[in-house]
This record gives structure tokens, C-alpha cells and sequence, in this order.
């Protein structure tokens, strides 16, 4: 009967954890987590309303007009998963095959002609100086500036002189100083509740997998003082269990710099927790101590000092290159993405999955059509004198293809607007993955909204990837409806 009621009490859609490759929980023995948007979420858009600020006094404080920066902080021209064109200024939504879908020049999106002479015969070299990726949520803030900064340079002649690759460089550079000075971690640490959600959470499902025999660790680039002030207001004294926020980790690394612990020989250090002074580990040591601080590394020594390697690890992050395909390319360690839009991206699918199952209805029906039609029009071509009827058949079918794709169109748009009123969907980019998306599915194990989803399953569940239909497959279920 208990079971039954469980199974109705069923778990809200935007907690689920969705399985790109299957995972059992039963075979990990040890989960590690990334702290900043992984177990502290920033609370939108207090944090990145200050970042912004923060920024701009700094690239003042540089030289720049204050003026070249006058703008609000519009979330409908924001999204984290866009890549900056350095060169002509413009803010690009690739889909996974790194075709341009949409781009924008300030506030105003390219049409596709511009769109079109700009990106269309040309590789781009997403690696390359004249280009950056915004794809972590740190990014926003620096987004909005520059979205900002190139409207006013559009649209007022005394910014002509500034020039895109320098300005969007130096936004780079003021934002990392920011962050790096303490400039930012000063205000967060002064009113932490103010910028930091508290997930009540967090503290039992960190227990439920200790409980479970997991043992946790710790792997943030924050520093010691910062990672100890926010996990403490996090974790400490939330449970009779654990007397502080330690209690829950078997190792604690800060100071990471992740992706580099992943690809590099980076020494580990020990921290002094009473000064926040560093000294190099003895080399000789066998194995990581609980309740030591350690700072650096790497990802050898650390699978050697820990006695837990490769798929027995599972690595919780919400940074796409440092977390997620850093250590999934250059390890076996298996990774779940902490996504915190996704509970809007679900909701948003949630209520208007009728409509997205029309259009994708629609859009088969207009693939099935174009065929019948250029068939038609190939028939017409071969065959000499070809009859009155078949003339009038394929004029009729063009014209009802034309209107759907007409509707399509249409349907395709105000479905888009409501995840982003730009940018559309954070995963998804017409029938295609976004470049992101495309990222999450390749190197994403698991992904879910927030850590303490796992509060809903059981630390032993066997997470199955859903089943996929392949276009064959879509052409059948279209056949027979
Ligand atoms: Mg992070």
C-alpha cells in the first residue's frame, strides 16, 4: 500500500533527474560537487544586477564613459549558452552543428540577410581569439553589459570610436577582476542570505547519500575563506548529525582551477584554516585526511589519494567546459549538470506541450508533403505534355504546403518567445539542439534544476535513459496515426 501511495505522490516534474546515458547509483562510491551554482545558487537577479554594477565601476574607473554603458537589466535579451562575435560586435544562438541561428547587433537581431552574409559560408572558428563563449552563469552580468554598451554605440555617433574586440575584452577582463579582488565576494559574504538561496534540502540529501555509504567530496575554485563562509550558511548547524558544514564532506579541495585539475600536474596543498596559509603536501603521503582543507591538485593524485577512481565517481557541476567536459573527456568519472533554468525551460514545455506536438505534427506533415510535391514536379518536367489534372493537383498541394509552413512558422515563434523573448529555448533551436544543448547531451550523464532533486530518488536508483524515436521511426508513427 505504502508503495502504491509513494508511486502516486508522484515526484514534480521540474525535480526529476533526466538521463542522457544510463547510471546506476548503486555502482558510485563517491559523489563530489562543485560549489558556485552547483550548491550555492545565486539568487537571480540580485547577484547579477551587482556583478553588472560592479563591472561597469571598474571599466569606468578604466577610462570608459560612464554613458557608453546607460541600460537596464532586461532578462528577455539574456541567456547563458551564446557566443560572442568579438569582431562585429554581435551575440550569436548556434545550433549544434555551430550554424548561426540567430544573432544580435545591441538590441536589435540581425535579419536573415544579415545573418546570411555574415555567417553562412564561413567555418567558424568558435576557438579562435575573435570569438567567446558566455556559458556559465557568471556570464549574464556580461552580457547584459555589452547587449548594453553596443546598443549605445549603434545608436549614439560619439561611441563610434570605441571598438567591439577591445570593449568586449575588456569586459572580460574587469568581470574575472571583480570576481578575483574580492570586490564582489566582499558584499556577497556581508549579507550572504541576501545573494545566496537557502535550499532546506540540501542538508538531507547530502545525509541520505552519507547514510547511504557514499562518501562526498568538495571540488570548488572558490578559495577557503569564501567556500567556508557559504557553506556554512548553507550546511552548518542544519542537522543534529553534523556539527558544521565539514561533517559532510570526506574531502574538501578549494582553489581547484578546475579545468586545469583536470589536465595538469598542479601540486596539491594543505590549508591553514586559522590564517588561510598554504603549504605544499608531502608527496609521500598515502591518503587524503578527513578534515584537512587541501588546495590545487590534480586529477592523478587525487584518484590515487582517495582509493576511488574513474566510474565510480560522480561529479555534480554547472560549468559546461570546467566541470561537465573537462573531467568527462579526460576521465571516466560520470557527471550530472546542474541546469537551475531548466525548472523554467520545463514549465514553459509543460504548458505548451500541445502545442509543441502540433508543430512537431505539422512538420512532418510538411516533410511527407515536399516530397509528393517535388516528385510531382519532376513527373511534370520528364513526362511529355503532361496532363491538366496533374497540373492542377501539384498548384493545390503547393499552395497547401505553402500554408503550413506559413503555420509552422508562426507556431514555431510564439512557442520560442515564451522561454526567451529572444534567444527562444536554452536547449533547443528549431528542430535542432542548441550548441549548449548539444553540450549537455554529450557530456552529461544526468542533468537536473538543483542538487537536492536527488532528495526525490532513492541513493540506489538505476537511472535509464528514456527511449528515442530515429527519423525511420518518426516517418512510421506519422504513417499510422
Ligand atoms: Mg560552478
Amino acid at each position: 500500500m505504502r508503495g502504491t501511495e509513494t508511486y502516486k505522490n508522484r515526484i514534480p516534474i521540474e525535480s526529476l533527474i533526466f538521463v542522457n546515458r544510463n547510471l546506476r547509483l548503486s555502482s558510485i562510491k563517491m559523489i563530489g560537487f562543485d560549489m558556485d551554482y552547483t550548491l550555492a545558487i545565486y539568487k537571480y537577479p540580485d547577484f547579477e544586477i551587482l556583478a553588472m554594477e560592479k563591472t561597469i565601476e571598474r571599466l569606468v574607473e578604466k577610462g570608459y564613459p560612464a554613458e557608453l554603458f546607460k541600460g537596464n537589466f532586461e532578462s528577455g535579451f539574456l541567456m547563458r549558452g551564446l557566443v560572442v562575435d568579438k569582431i562585429n560586435g554581435n551575440i550569436l544562438k548556434l545550433d549544434k552543428y555551430n550554424f548561426v541561428h540567430r544573432a544580435m547587433h545591441g538590441k536589435r537581431m540581425l535579419t536573415y540577410e544579415e545573418r546570411y552574409s555574415n555567417y553562412r559560408n564561413k567555418k567558424l572558428d568558435l576557438f579562435s581569439e575573435d570569438f567567446m563563449w558566455l556559458d556559465t552563469l557568471f556570464s549574464i552580468p556580461e552580457l547584459a553589459i555589452i547587449i548594453n554598451a553596443i546598443d549605445n554605440i549603434r545608436n549614439k555617433k560619439r561611441f563610434h570610436f570605441v571598438k567591439y574586440s577591445k570593449l568586449i575584452s575588456d569586459v572580460r577582463k574587469c568581470i574575472d577582476e571583480v570576481h578575483q579582488d574580492n570586490t564582489l565576494k566582499q558584499i556577497v559574504l556581508s549579507d550572504i542570505p541576501k545573494y545566496i538561496e537557502y535550499d532546506p534540502l540540501l542538508p538531507p540529501t547530502l545525509h541520505r547519500f552519507k547514510s547511504n555509504g557514499k562518501k562526498l567530496f568538495l571540488l570548488t575554485n572558490s578559495y577557503w575563506e569564501y567556500t567556508n563562509a557559504v557553506m556554512s550558511y548553507l550546511l552548518s548547524n542544519r542537522m543534529r548529525e553534523y556539527k558544521d558544514w565539514t561533517g559532510y564532506f570526506d574531502i574538501i579541495i578549494v582553489g581547484a582551477k578546475k579545468p586545469d585539475f583536470f589536465n595538469s600536474n598542479n601540486m596539491f596543498y594543505t590549508v591553514d584554516v586559522s590564517n588561510s596559509q598554504i603549504k605544499p603536501l608531502q608527496t609521500t603521503i598515502a591518503s587524503f585526511i578527513k578534515g584537512i582543507i587541501y588546495q590545487g591538485g590534480n586529477i592523478n593524485d587525487f584518484e590515487r589519494l582517495s582509493a576511488i577512481r574513474g566510474e565510480q565517481i560522480l561529479y555534480v557541476g554547472d560549468h559546461i567546459y570546467g566541470d561537465i567536459l573537462s573531467s568527462k573527456k579526460r576521465t571516466l568519472w560520470r557527471t550530472c549538470m546542474i541546469i537551475p533554468e531548466l525548472e523554467k525551460e520545463i514549465k514553459v514545455s509543460q504548458e505548451n506541450m500541445k502545442e509543441i506536438k502540433s508543430l512537431n505534427r505539422m512538420e512532418m506533415q510538411s516533410i511527407i508533403l515536399d516530397r509528393s510535391l517535388n516528385l510531382i514536379k519532376y513527373n511534370m518536367k520528364n513526362e511529355d505534355g503532361c496532363d491538366k489534372s496533374l497540373r492542377g493537383d501539384f498548384e493545390k498541394l503547393k499552395r497547401k504546403h505553402q500554408r503550413l509552413i506559413e503555420a509552422i512558422k508562426k507556431k514555431r515563434d510564439a512557442i520560442s518567445k515564451k522561454y526567451n523573448a529572444e534567444w527562444g529555448s536554452l536547449l533547443r533551436e528549431e528542430n535542432e539542439l542548441s550548441k549548449f544543448g548539444a553540450q549537455v547531451e554529450d557530456y552529461a550523464c544526468i542533468y537536473t534544476s538543483k542538487v537536492s532533486n536527488f532528495f526525490h530518488i532513492s541513493p540506489d536508483q538505476y537511472l535509464v535513459s528514456p527511449p528515442k524515436l530515429l527519423p525511420h521511426e518518426l516517418e512510421i508513427e506519422e504513417l499510422i496515426r
